[in-house]
């Protein structure tokens, strides 16, 4: 063992602690020694913190004055790749190291030992009396169906004393049961027989697999239209990648997706792999994170921040529908998923699959650079055809005001219900109407502390702003000038469209999806597959629809306003169009009967709207691509977002302005920066915000340039700055 790797007692270590502070702290080794990179409970004032042994000490002070470790958790130490990742990260996206580490741990006890506790589950027998708190300890074990919870979670979910739990116990309506903490996960077996594929699934598998083998890093663009296969090929380097004996990481955009893919995942390795997500309970993640570390869990499949998992060999990192927005974190560590992907594996020697129907431009030149594989699936699977799209041109159309259903999709929608298959309607808006106005006085409702209106909820019976979450009730009378009775909804949002479907089509049987309608994930996944099995005649829904759920039934899909998302400032305006509607269009048609999509448009002859409708994909990415280069924009020039805000809107200003006059360290590395402005969006939760942007040719070290530009910034009171590399959002 080489010195660096292991401290003995009383020697000198740097921590990194998950608080922020600006360096690692030095402490002396405990009784035992420690590894680098051991996990480490250590004193911080009065208190016990988190932190990874980093390195030797720095030394430098009054040796006896040097606290020690208390103690070395009993977890699997972090390997040099992932620090090495983390600092990486940290660099490239302009975070301090605790917040990597916070990132790296979001998993709670994991410094307890592997031992017995007690957990809880549903139990049969009925209370004797019910009360508020009761009702909400059972309904959150049913909603988590058959899941158990230590006494501290279920506690906290239900919002109940642990007494309330207790009761329930001697009662028999709650469980208490002895259960190991942490066990492994089921073994998945790669070589049972999978799906026989197609020449051209086979022939992709086999270029995928053959890059595996190599054991070195590499990136492939798997592209293919929806229902190709894409996933049932890259199951298989799956599966080449847990023959190899190492680990595989299936990134997913949204846990709706996941209920359908587990399943995949159990009938093709015979067992269900570790789950990571926002929804997974408490337990569950200290379990992921664990046996990640350990080598005992060979599959992990999640969210974004599985990304950050202690893995012990990372052999495959797929992330499926990769052109998804919700790859980017944008808050705490303004990271994309997709990029920080590519970077680990690179660290690790992994293979990278991404995987999408509409690619991202990024990742579509990177591909026509070289930088990246592509491999193409040019055909459904099976009988499946792509679906026909056709524009409907709402310049020809007869609409009746307050309507938003053309005559002619409403015919459409009429011959699909007659032969008993499925139709979708797809608006991407949630809520009730999008504007509350005042046919008295013009005025619209507003959120109080956004520069934001608020969106009526019929569902939740309130007013909603979307940007700060905050909730009123619809007032009887307007605000402004106070007469009663005149308060009107204005345009259409997914309750309103189902609103005039269910009038329309009032014998069909009519599906909302949309993700603010349902109390839980869980929830919304169960009403996800009654609906895969028929139990609809139309779905009215979101964008939730878009990703990657199979509809068998369905033949049509009516995109209510096509033009929508054409208007925006943002420079991906046309790309998340093109990409938001072939995705909706490719619900249509999966199983054995043709699908048509019909997208109502006042722009039939838009080049982004004639696109979508050609089918002549590489023809609009090269358009595409060519405009931004022409632009400097990404992906061929490089840019950063800078938000600024504080309560108060002139010194927010100030500070930009300064930012701004004092630009040389951008001005060296060729970048500039545009502002200060006031965000899209100036006002959110009571702040104002004022936006800056820097631009910057590719290859320019702009992360370098902006560290040394706001490292000498002194933020008084309550101002804050954050920095977006890459921005995705324009808000
Ligand atoms: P994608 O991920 O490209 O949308 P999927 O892998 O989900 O496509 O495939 C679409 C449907 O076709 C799925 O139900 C899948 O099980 C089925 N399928 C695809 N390839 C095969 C195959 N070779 N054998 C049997 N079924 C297949
Ligand atoms: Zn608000």
């Amino acid at each position: 063992m080489s010195a660096q790797e292991y401290f003995d007692q009383g020697e000198l270590v740097a921590v990194l602690t998950t608080q922020p502070l600006d360096r690692t702290l030095d402490y002396k080794a405990p009784e035992g020694g420690c590894f680098l990179g051991a996990f480490v409970e250590v004193p911080l004032g009065p208190r016990k913190v988190l932190g990874v042994v980093w390195g030797p000490g720095q030394g430098g002070f009054d040796l006896s004055k040097a606290r020690s470790v208390i103690r070395v958790l009993e977890v699997a130490p972090m390997r040099e790749e992932m620090r090495v990742f983390l600092g990486k990260v940290a660099d490239y996206t302009l975070t301090p190291m605790p917040a990597m580490l916070r990132l790296a741990t979001r998993a709670p006890g994991l410094g307890d030992p592997p031992s017995m506790r007690k957990i809880y589950r549903l139990g049969e027998a009925q209370p004797d009396r019910m009360t508020d708190a009761r009702t909400r300890v059972l309904e959150v074990l049913r909603d988590y169906g058959g899941l158990a919870f230590t006494l501290k979670e279920l506690a906290e979910q239900a919002g109940v004393t642990s007494s309330v739990i207790k009761g329930l116990v001697k009662q028999g309506a709650v469980r208490e049961e002895d259960s190991p903490r942490d066990l492994p996960y089921p073994h998945l077996d790669p070589n049972l027989p999978g799906k026989e594929l197609t020449d051209d699934q086979a022939a992709a598998v086999a270029r995928l697999q053959a890059g595996q083998r190599t054991g070195d890093y590499g990136t492939t663009l798997l592209k293919g239209v929806t229902g190709s296969g894409k996933t049932e090929v890259y199951l298989e380097a799956v599966a080449e990648a847990l023959r190899m004996g190492r680990q595989a990481l299936v990134l997913l955009p949204e846990i709706a997706l996941t209920a359908e893919f587990l399943t995949r995942v159990e009938a093709r390795f015979g067992a269900r792999p570790a789950e990571w997500h926002s929804g997974a309970t408490m337990t569950e993640r200290r379990r992921v994170w664990r046996m990640v570390g350990q080598g005992d869990a060979q599959l992990v499949v999640g969210a974004r921040s599985a990304l950050f998992l202690p893995f012990r060999d990372l052999g495959l990192v797929v992330v499926d529908e990769e052109h998804d927005t919700s790859y980017k974190q944008e808050d705490g560590v303004h990271y994309s998923a997709r990029d920080m992907a590519v970077l680990r594996s690179a660290i690790c020697g992994a293979r990278v699959i991404l995987a999408s129907a509409t690619p991202s431009l990024e990742s579509w030149a990177n591909a026509e650079a070289g930088k990246y594989e592509r491999v193409d699936l040019t055909s459904r699977f099976g009988a499946a055809v792509l679906p026909e799209m056709k524009p409907i041109d709402m310049r020809a159309e007869q609409m009746q005001p307050g309507t938003w259903i053309s005559p002619s999709l409403r015919q459409a929608v009429r011959q699909r219900i007659e032969r008993s298959e499925q139709s979708l309607l797809f608006i991407n808006r949630r809520g009730y109407a999008p504007v509350t106005l005042c046919r008295a006085c013009g005025e619209q409702i507003a959120c109080d502390h956004c520069d934001a209106r608020m969106v009526e909820h019929r569902f939740l019976k309130r007013l909603m702003c979307h940007q700060c979450g905050e909730t009123k009730p619809m007032p009887e009378a307007c605000p402004s000038c106070g007469v009663e009775g005149k308060l009107a909804p204005v345009g259409p949002g997914i309750e309103r469209l189902a609103e005039e479907a269910e009038a329309t089509f009032p014998e069909a049987k009519i599906a909302m999806l949309s993700s603010d309608l349902f109390g839980s994930a869980r929830a919304l996944k169960a009403k996800i597959e009654e609906i895969a099995e028929g139990d609809a005649d139309i779905i009215i829904g979101t964008q939730l629809v878009a990703k990657g759920h199979n509809f068998p039934k369905l033949t049509l899909v009516g995109v209510i306003d096509a033009d929508l998302s054409l208007h925006g400032a943002d420079l991906r305006a046309a790309e998340r169009t093109f990409q938001l509607m072939r995705q909706v269009a490719g619900r249509a048609g999966r199983a054995d009967k043709p699908g048509q999509a019909l997208l109502q448009t006042f722009q039939p002859e838009h080049p982004v709207i004639r696109a979508i409708l050609s089918g002549d994909e590489e023809g609009f990415w090269k358009a595409e691509a060519a405009g931004r280069q022409a632009a400097g924009v990404p992906p061929y020039g490089r840019m950063a977002g800078i938000v600024l805000s504080g309560p108060e809107v002139g010194p927010v200003f100030d500070l930009g302005n300064a930012m701004a006059r004092n630009d040389a360290p951008l001005r060296e590395v060729g970048a500039q920066v545009f502002g200060p402005a006031p965000a899209p969006i100036a006002r959110i939760r009571g702040r104002h915000r004022v936006r800056l942007l820097v631009k910057a040719p590719k290859g320019a070290p702009i992360q370098d340039a902006i560290a040394r530009w706001i490292a000498p910034l002194r933020l008084k009171g309550d101002l804050r700055l954050t920095v977006d590399i890459d921005p995705q959002n324009f808000y």
